[in-house]
């Protein structure tokens, strides 16, 4: 791909959002390559609460190894990074033959390097520093365009979970969620059916490790099964005993 696949940002269209249900099982997985610690938990954050799955690697090579041995719909690569930059990493994936969708983030005023980063193939670039408003418009124009359509609820049974407006209904009630509760819920709605241990749930809603005597997640999936669970009669979220919770129709 050349300079040509260069496009404005199509903002007006950008805030189109199709609705549809979900085929069990199907999730967007996005990585994140950024060395910023800080920035990089910000989009992971951003983005599973938006409803992607998320990894993150903080530098070149990591990023590059994690983007040519998994499976991604996007790759989100900042320019500056130690070791293996940006640019290296985008052109090794190219030559590898991977055609893995690239959103670019360089530093403002650096158009030379915007360039480079369209000319060695990525998808659309952002500018330092962006509003996460804006990185979500591109997300998801990049995955539009590459055909991927990202889901905005989820249907489980009588749940229903609209990850775009953080909204959960079960047979037809509106159920009130906090936050945490709602990533929480989103989280085991997007990967329905696969056990998650309290390690994948703590990292992904918490972006941190607890350690292993923590019941932090026990806390919060008790907390969640009150509002979710307990006035209905079918269960959804369920205890697999020294490995973690499920969130399945049984
Ligand atoms: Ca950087």
């Amino acid at each position: 791909m050349g300079a040509s696949c260069l496009r404005q940002p199509d903002t007006e269209s950008s805030r189109i959002r199709i609705t549809h249900s979900l085929s069990p099982g199907s999730s967007v997985r996005i990585l994140i390559v950024e060395d910023e610690k800080k920035a990089g938990a910000f989009l992971r954050k951003g983005l599973t609460e938006s409803g992607f799955v998320t990894d993150v690697a903080e530098d070149g090579d990591d990023g590059l190894l994690n983007a040519l041995t998994l499976e991604y719909d996007l790759v989100i690569l900042d320019a500056m990074l130690p070791g293996r930059d940006g640019w290296s990493v985008l052109a090794e994936i190219r030559r590898q033959g991977k055609s893995t969708p690239v959103l670019f983030l360089t530093a403002r005023g650096a158009v030379q390097d915007r360039v480079k980063g369209l000319e060695l193939g990525a998808d659309d670039y952002l500018v330092k520093p962006y509003a996460f408003s804006e990185l979500l418009a591109r997300v998801r124009a990049v995955l539009r365009r590459r055909g991927e359509r990202q889901p905005d609820t989820l249907q489980i049974a009588d749940l229903q979970v609209d990850l775009l407006r953080h909204k959960v209904q079960r047979s037809g009630a509106r159920l009130d969620l906090a936050p945490k509760e709602f990533a929480l819920l989103s989280l085991l709605a997007r990967r329905q059916g696969e056990i998650l241990s309290r390690l994948i749930i703590a990292e992904h809603v918490w972006d941190m490790n607890f350690d292993s005597d923590s019941n932090v997640v026990d806390v919060a999936v008790r907390r969640l099964r009150r509002k979710v669970d307990d006035p209905f009669p079918i269960k959804l979220i369920h205890t697999v005993r020294g490995m973690g919770y499920v969130l399945e129709v049984r």
